[in-house]
């Protein structure tokens, strides 16, 4: 398949000549218990279940967005599964890797930290096309905050990243993640 450099493809057209499936890798960095999971399950199956620790690491779920009028985007997703600490040396987790989305908790500057850490790891080993998204989580805890908004914009503009406060219990913005990933990501032209 084409697209190996950048970790995004082209599908097949199956749905007459202007149809366009697109497809790509997208792995999750952060803390446990920044609500990486949650993210997860709120995007692919609409629900809050904070009980339920899904299997997502033993490979990925996936979720089909549309992009545009006949032109959809397949989000293969991969979670750590608790495996945190030893996924930035794992080159099958990175491995055609597109997006990358570095989770923290609003209320956990140790979180906030350790994501700047991932995004650091990231420059150094991840390919070098990676889309990076920084996400501030548990954004329905504005009592407990302690990261401010303004810390998540200025670093992830430092950093050339997107950028975005969602809340996975009450589905805020958690939709907007993924279609702004979609926008930003760097489609092969079909120049046919
Ligand atoms: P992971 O270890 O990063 O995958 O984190 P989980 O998805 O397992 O979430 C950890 C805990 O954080 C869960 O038990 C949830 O109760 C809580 N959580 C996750 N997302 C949110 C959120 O958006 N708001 C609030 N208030 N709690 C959340």
């Amino acid at each position: 398949s084409s697209g190996r450099s950048t970790g995004v493809n082209n599908g097949e057209n199956s749905e007459g000549p202007d149809a366009k499936n697109l497809r790509v890798k997208l792995v999750l960095l952060g803390d446990s218990g920044v609500g990486k999971s949650c993210i997860v399950l709120r995007f692919v199956r609409g629900q809050f279940d904070p009980t339920s620790k899904v299997t997502v690491g033993a490979s990925f779920l996936s979720q089909t967005i549309a992009l545009q009028e006949s032109t959809t985007v397949k989000f293969e997703i991969w979670d750590t599964a608790g495996q945190e600490r030893y996924a930035a040396l794992a080159p099958l987790y990175y491995r055609g890797a597109g997006v990358a989305v570095i989770v923290y908790d609003i209320t956990s500057p140790e979180s906030f930290a350790k994501a700047q850490y991932w995004v650091k790891e990231l420059q150094k080993h991840g390919s070098p096309g990676i889309l990076m998204a920084l996400v501030g989580n548990k954004a329905d805890l504005q009592e407990k905050r302690e990261v401010q908004v303004q810390d998540g914009i200025d670093y992830a503009e430092k950093n050339g990243m997107f950028f975005i406060e969602t809340s996975a219990k009450t589905a805020d913005n958690i939709n907007q993640l993924f279609e702004e990933i979609a926008k930003r990501l760097p489609w092969p032209s079909s120049s046919s």
